[in-house]
């Protein structure tokens, strides 16, 4: 991938200076360790962006791991769609996919180990003991009374635990570290839990399962990993992982703590996430209301969008949370520059040319994209039937309205001035059905010889040619009160009830019929728009990627 201006962070300062100093070897490792619990989002892209983009940068290597400690809640379906959208990112993860179940039985032998060094204990207290004798924060907890057993009894219990003579939840493994310290995860941490559970890749074989807390250090240790990138939360936690990597002996990583991604108006945990979809709230994980990267990608949105947004977000240490407009503008640059413009009509008004000849028609050439002269031209067809917007015409227009009124004149985008002669209406509800209009075939090159001016210029299709489609418009999932930040609040309360408008009826220029997923279009003066893959024959469907924004009016300007 291209970078023009390689990023510059903290985290890559840090990387930069070991390199200089020889640390590793100058060997640059990091990795992406994702938990197979459901779809990525656009969170999940910083860290990607991070640690793939510095591996790149540096020469260096990346792994692609699921973490995959907590049997019950993974499934291979969400492993297979992570590895989807890794490569759609951009990235390519080095050697096989690596998964944290890879190593429980290096894990088994590293307990055993620290059981051995006397540094880690089986305990038969409950989860609400375990809790009573940890204490509050601000007070040391107590010690368990199962602390001081001998090695031999850890290790016998340790290998029963294994073979499964203890019911689920009766026992676990802690590490010996020190119940009154300040940093409550080094209060003898749990390392094993027992829970006779089928593992998506282990099968039956443990009935034991290590914690994170117990896994990622080592993981990343034996992986050979330099630098393990991580969110803040887990700065707490960074001392136990310092604990267990130096009682063991084993090589050390560095870690290193970001600022998450968080973004107003969507919510991004995957527990959120799937309430969302498990409640019906959307239509699915790649439903493109949701910021999953299935979802944005099903709503148009491009890799090299999202990669820039990431780039242009940056990594810090402070928690913040970003506009949904940043990523939005991201979209609309880059399909600024690639989406082909075409005409579409979504709330269609027919109009008759009444001298323009019937059964006539012509072709129109229009530029395919300004921005990209090597994208070149196509011929649109017109003829004495349009349809046009159904806001492009009022009848009581206010002060200020530019488009079509009765009696008045607008230019036909790429075609001719069009003049309104009469407003037909059906006699039972008043409806405008129809408008009657004249052209002037002097004004082909949309301007008059005359040098009389026009304000406004609407878009057009021509109605003997037009292909009908169903158009989606998508707005923010939550209505988002700017005050809070999305991650702490009801946020079911703040569901945005209009994040989805369908438009049935609308009417498109003919060269979209052979539209296709990955194309990008315009439709001036409407936004950005791709096909949607519930596409079938005889049933186009298209989705809003993003709406313009104001730049249809500086253009507006610009042609007046
Ligand atoms: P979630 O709360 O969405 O489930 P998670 O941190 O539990 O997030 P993981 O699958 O464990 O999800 O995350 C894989 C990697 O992605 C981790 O290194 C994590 O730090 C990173 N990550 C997750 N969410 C974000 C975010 N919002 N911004 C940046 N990085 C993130
Ligand atoms: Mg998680």
């Amino acid at each position: 991938m291209s970078q023009e201006n390689k990023p510059t962070d903290f985290i890559r300062q840090i990387v930069e200076q070991d390199i200089r100093s020889g640390k590793n070897q100058g060997r640059v490792v990091t990795r992406f360790p994702p938990e197979p619990n459901g779809y990525l989002h656009i969170g999940h892209a910083k860290s990607i962006c991070l640690n793939f983009g510095i591996a790149a940068d540096y020469g260096g290597m990346c792994n692609l791991r699921f973490d995959d400690t907590n049997p019950e809640t993974e499934e291979t379906e969400f492993v297979e769609a992570i590895k989807d959208d890794v490569r759609w990112l951009g990235f390519q993860w080095d050697g096989d996919v690596k998964y944290a179940s890879d190593i429980f039985d290096r894990l088994y032998e590293f307990a055993v180990q620290l059981i051995r060094a006397g540094k880690a204990y089986v305990c038969d207290l409950n989860a609400e003991e375990v809790g009573k004798y940890r204490g509050p924060w601000n007070e040391p907890g107590r010690d368990s009374p199962y602390r001081n057993r001998s090695v031999e009894e850890n290790l016998d219990l340790f290998e029963r635990m294994k073979n499964g003579e203890f019911p689920d939840g009766s026992r676990t493994l802690r590490a010996k570290i020190d119940m009154a310290s300040s940093n409550m995860n080094l209060r003898d941490p749990a390392m094993y839990r027992i829970r006779h559970a089928h593992h998506h890749r282990t099968g039956n074989k443990w009935c034991i399962y290590p914690t994170y807390d117990w896994t990622h250090g080592q993981n990343d240790s034996l992986e050979g990993i330099t630098h393990s990138i991580c969110t803040l939360e887990f700065e707490q936690h960074r001392p136990l992982y310092d604990w267990f990597i130096e009682n063991l002996g084993i090589h050390h990583p560095q870690q290193i703590e970001f600022a998450r991604l968080n973004l107003t108006n969507t919510v991004m945990s995957k527990r959120r996430l799937l309430e969302l979809v498990k409640g019906g709230y959307v239509a699915g994980w790649d439903d493109p209301r949701m910021p999953t990267i299935v979802g944005l990608r099903r709503r148009g949105y491009t890799p090299e969008a999202i990669r820039n947004f990431c780039a242009r977000i940056g990594v810090t240490k402070a928690n913040s949370v970003t506009d949904f407009g940043v990523l939005e503008q991201e979209i609309r640059e880059h399909l600024n520059r690639i989406a082909t413009r075409v005409m579409a009509v979504l709330e269609p008004l027919k109009v008759v040319i009444e001298n323009y000849l019937e059964g006539q028609f012509e072709q129109r050439e229009f530029v395919n994209n300004p921005e990209d002269p090597a994208s070149g031209t196509r011929q649109v067809p017109f003829g004495r039937e349009l349809y046009i917007e159904r806001s492009d015409f009022m009848e009581n227009p206010p002060k200020g309205y530019f488009r079509l009124v009765p009696g008045g004149e607008v230019r036909l985008r790429y075609a001719y001035f069009l003049k309104c002669r009469e407003v037909i209406k059906d006699p039972q509800s008043g409806e405008i059905i129809e408008l009657r209009c004249t052209y002037d075939p002097e004004t082909s090159g949309g301007k008059a010889p005359d040098g009389r001016k026009v304000k406004g210029t609407i878009h057009w299709v021509s109605a003997a040619h037009a292909v009908d489609a169903e158009v989606r418009l998508y707005d923010h999932l939550l209505l988002d009160p700017p005050e809070k930040a999305p991650e702490d609040r009801d946020w079911k309360a703040d569901l945005n009830p209009n994040s989805l408008v369908v438009i049935r009826g609308a009417k498109l220029e003919p060269s979209l019929a052979a539209a296709k997923l990955e194309d990008r279009y315009q439709f001036e003066r409407l936004g950005y728009f791709c096909l949607d893959q519930s596409t079938a024959p005889g049933r186009l469907v298209f989705n809003r990627t993003v709406t313009l924004k104001d730049s249809w009016a500086k253009e507006q300007k610009k042609n007046s």
